[in-house]
């Protein structure tokens, strides 16, 4: 069974890990989105079950405390969590699934999982941050000013991730990103029976 990977992308709200994660998932589809359940309400456009699954606090609560989530965490006033199934799933069959996360959760799963990879995406500066969020016009002032707040704690975080971006200009921001997942697949556990193919000739390098 190939091993597929597990891309964890974190960064503070508004950097553009969803701009990042939409490309990255368009341009290499063997990729799969992670589906959260989140407390927050849909935003205009919001699929539920393809962006998130929406459900109340109670209910979330409930599935918390049913150890239904492989992560869960308290971000910007919701309640946020990631399917354990979903992990399980891509663990068993070898899918390669991206999390789109906060640093919280990330470093849950870093430490529940053993294993994936954990890269970080830092805005060019917290001026660009805050213009992204007003731009991208889905939030109120009052939310805004949250993720800017929230933003800090983030960032001092950052060290604990294994590869940082810096999302200034997007096109070179997505080629770091490719270049991660490249480096990421070339790793032995991979491929681990290809020194057995080329030793058998069953395969060309
Ligand atoms: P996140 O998922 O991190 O909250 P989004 O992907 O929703 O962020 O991006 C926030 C806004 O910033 C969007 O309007 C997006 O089009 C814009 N954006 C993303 N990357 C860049 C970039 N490199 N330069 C300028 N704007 C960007
Ligand atoms: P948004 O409300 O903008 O969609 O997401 C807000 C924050 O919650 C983002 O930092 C996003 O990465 C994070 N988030 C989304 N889903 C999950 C999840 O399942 N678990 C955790 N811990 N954070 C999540």
């Amino acid at each position: 069974m190939p091993k597929g990977v597990l891309l964890t992308i974190c960064a503070p709200s508004g950097t553009g890990k969803s701009t990042l994660i939409n490309m990255l998932i368009h341009e290499q589809p063997e990729f799969e989105f992670s589906v959260s359940c989140t407390t927050r309400p849909p935003r205009p456009g919001e699929v539920n079950g393809k962006d998130y699954y929406f459900v109340d606090p109670d209910e979330f609560i409930s599935l918390r405390d049913r150890n239904f989530f492989a992560e869960w965490a308290k971000v910007h006033d919701n309640y946020y969590g990631t399917p354990g199934k979903e992990v399980e799933n891509a663990l068993d069959s070898g899918r390669s699934l991206i999390f789109d996360i906060d640093v919280q959760g990330a470093l849950q799963l870093k430490k529940n999982m053993n294993t994936g990879l954990f890269v970080f995406v830092f805005p060019p500066s917290l001026k660009a941050l805050e213009q992204r969020l007003l731009k991208r016009g889905t939030d109120d002032p009052e939310t805004i000013r949250t993720r800017i707040r929230n933003a800090h704690h983030e960032i001092s975080q950052s060290g604990l991730f294994d590869f940082w971006i810096i999302n200034d200009n997007l096109e070179t921001a997505f080629n770091d990103l490719k270049a991660i997942v490249r480096a990421e697949k070339l790793r032995p556990v991979y491929s681990p029976r290809l020194p057995g193919m080329i030793l058998k000739g069953d395969t060309e390098p």
